[in-house]
């Protein structure tokens, strides 16, 4: 890695086995030559721009192409003069970026946007002229990445960066689009960065980035990400990972004989079919690695078989499952019940005789297009929908800008009391990697996180009414709203008709899905008085509301209690925070969200509501994550006491792969200084990321 950090000349080429094996890819230095000579003729297109055409023909034939070239030409001219910090000139970035999306099959607009999108960022071109010249879709989408682009992203675990890049980008995927291809070329070129730039831009794009690729759909950008930011986050691992590969590299591998079967099993059952043998990425190879301890030569890749029909999908699958020992865990149909990024395939693994499991991809071409592309290969998403989609209004997928969860993200973002509860339960429901499907007693399905309950049920069926929510019927039988759900069962949820019942603050302790979560807390919020009565402030900056106990004399007033801010998760102002009576008197006041209050919930503890006085000073818990290196200890420890801040106390972990955990304990004069605090903390040399405990 250090070797590439300073010699600039090693991207793109350096780390070639990372690239994804058996997918074309242009040499970017070509490009870059053909961009310093510009544009040859009048007529014809010039060499750079020609790539990307060409791999626009391929899945678009009848596309306009003289738009691109005009868009080509501007960012050209535009770009002329600037550099990358490779030393490449400026227009390889837009051009291998709009390459990456036509390889994938965008449509021409927004081929034509990702040519133009740092224009108006870096150059003296307006968004004005990008609508006289290219109209007003261009210029909407080129407007939403120059305002991601703006956004700092900063540390990753800063709620209210990634709220605005959701605003920024929520309005049109295909903004998004853009942005994770542009994410792919600068993560493809970070070599030239120093070594902590790369671990910041790494870990962001493992936390947003990826998870967004993910929900997008977009696997073929996935994958590579993935590999990326495991090669700069964990060398150690990633080192591993490639002496496996080539190891297996140089062994017999038994998938393309199986291939070769499973080729002669669907001729003789005079099925058409495509069987290719893909090899698995790096972080996947590691990933199976890990689970299984051994690896086989089988292990480093999956079988797709392509189809052209649905139902031919079935017949594979069939065959397979006669003329092959299959292993039936593995069999997942996604056809029938698709993913929530619109995936669809069917799953399955099959035992050979020498006694290899070859794990086994269906899909028709179309799928496979979709599996790949996601969101990038649905087309233009202004043209009329097909009557079959629009027919069904709740279908998620009619408009592929805005696909179901994206919808429901900008509806939480906008009902969320305060950034910091976005955060929280969008990072909660972006780690989730699995979904389950219910069935509504009145028809349709449901989509959820595994371990969702009733609740989440309620609110993901009926919104707000779901406040009203006083029970539920799984496959039929009455059952507590608390109970979990598991793929596959029927709910029938059961609302009041009197307008006065509201949710159960313990309700939160049963909701895993952002929509249900944020509505509880917001009607808890607003209706203080269901669950506390009025009292005033302690020793500490909050004010102690009261509380009321489940079914016993409610503790009427507390207004002399001692208020401690629980060591655990170190509340501040503004955290939304929940206080718990302790013996003597006291109440310990946690955030909401500590794992300490769930459990204290859970043994029937009763909280008491605590607000927040103007302001104060406060105690906090700050995590530095950093490149080892001397005098570093002194530099943090310096930039914290140059902020006006007391540190209490200190930890710093035993390097592990050359990086250095410290956590500080720290005390500050006001808690509205903290962002400062952790910007400066951040400027520190070598440090790479800075959050809160
Ligand atoms: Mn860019």
């Amino acid at each position: 890695m250090s070797a590439e950090a300073t010699n600039p000349e090693a991207h793109p080429e350096a780390r070639p086995e990372l690239r994804r094996r058996g997918r074309s890819r242009i040499d970017l230095r070509r490009l870059g030559r053909a961009a310093l000579l510009g544009p040859t003729s009048r007529d014809r297109l010039p060499d750079a721009i020609g790539h990307v055409a060409e791999a626009h023909r391929a899945h678009h034939p009848d596309a306009d192409m003289s738009i691109l070239r005009r868009a080509y030409l501007l960012a050209e001219s535009s770009h002329r003069g600037q550099m990358r910090k490779s030393g490449e000139p400026y227009i390889t970035h837009p051009l291998a970026v709009t390459l990456i999306l036509a390889e994938l099959g965008a449509e021409t607009t927004t081929l034509t946007a990702s040519l133009l999108h740092d224009t108006v960022e870096d150059t003296d071109v307006t968004l004005d002229q990008v609508r006289a010249e290219f109209g007003d879709e261009v210029c909407f989408i080129v407007d939403g990445v120059t305002k991601v682009e703006k956004i700092d992203y900063g540390a990753a675990a800063e709620p209210e960066t990634f709220r605005k890049m959701l605003v920024a980008t929520g309005n049109d995927v295909r903004v998004m689009s853009i942005k994770l291809a542009d994410r792919l070329h600068n993560m493809r070129t970070l070599g030239v960065m120093r070594p902590e730039k790369q671990a910041r831009i790494a870990k962001v794009t493992r936390d947003v980035l990826i998870p967004l690729a993910e929900r997008l759909g977009v696997q073929a950008l996935k994958t590579e990400l993935e590999d990326l930011v495991f090669a700069i986050l964990h060398p150690d691992e990633y080192e591993s990972t490639r002496a496996l590969i080539a190891a297996h590299a140089g062994e017999r591998d038994p998938l393309p004989g199986i291939a070769d079967s499973v080729r002669t099993v669907l001729r003789e059952a005079g099925i058409s079919a495509e069987v290719q043998v893909r090899p698995r990425h790096f972080v996947s190879v590691h990933r199976i690695a890990r689970s299984r301890g051994e690896l086989r030569g089988s292990d480093f890749g999956r079988i797709l078989v392509l189809v052209g029909e649905n139902a031919d999908c079935y017949g594979v699958l069939g065959e397979l499952h006669t003329c092959f020992t299959p292993v039936v865990s593995e069999f997942k149909d996604f056809i029938a019940t698709p993913k929530f990024n619109l995936y669809q395939s069917l799953h399955t693994a099959v035992a050979t005789p020498e006694g290899y499991v070859a794990e086994v991809i269906v899909r028709t071409r179309q799928m496979h297009r979709v599996a790949e592309a996601g969101v990038v290969a649905l087309g233009n998403p202004y043209a009329t929908a097909t009557p079959d989609a629009a027919a069904d209004p709740d279908e998620e997928r009619v408009d592929p800008t805005r696909p179901g969860w994206l919808s429901r993200l900008l509806d939480w973002q906008q009902s969320a009391p305060d950034p910091d509860t976005f955060w929280t339960v969008l990072r909660a429901e972006l780690a989730q990697d699995r979904e389950i499907t219910v069935f509504r007693a009145d028809g349709g399905t449901l989509g959820l996180p595994a371990g969702a309950s009733c609740i989440d049920a309620a609110y993901a069926q009926h919104g707000e009414a779901a406040h009203g929510c006083i029970g539920a019927r799984v496959n039929g039988r009455l059952t507590s709203l608390s109970s979990a759900l598991s793929d596959g069962d029927t709910v029938q949820l059961l609302l009041a008709q009197d307008a006065s019942s509201g949710p159960a603050a313990e309700w939160l302790d049963h909701a895993r899905t952002p929509a249900a979560r944020i509505a509880i807390s917001s009607w808890l919020e607003t209706h203080p008085d269901r669950a506390m009565a009025t009292t005033t402030a302690a020793r500490a900056p909050l004010s102690v509301v009261g509380a009321r106990g489940g079914g016993a004399n409610a503790v009427a007033d507390l207004p002399d209690a001692t208020v401690r801010l629980a060591g655990c998760c170190t509340p501040v102002p503004p955290d939304a925070v929940a206080g718990f009576l302790v013996r003597g008197g006291a109440v310990t006041v946690h955030r909401i969200h500590c794992a300490a209050v769930a459990q204290m919930r859970a043994v029937g503890r009763t909280s008491v509501a605590v607000h927040w006085r103007a302001t104060a000073d406060c105690r906090v818990t700050l995590l530095a994550e950093s490149f080892g290196r001397p005098h570093l200890l002194a530099d943090l420890t310096e930039a914290i006491a140059h902020e006006g801040v007391e540190v209490v106390s200190a930890t710093v972990e035993p390097p592990v792969e050359g990086r250095v955990r410290h956590t500080y304990t720290l005390q500050l004069p006001d808690a509205a200084g903290l962002p400062a605090l952790m910007r400066a903390m951040r400027d520190v040399p070598g440090v790479y990321d800075v959050s809160r405990a």
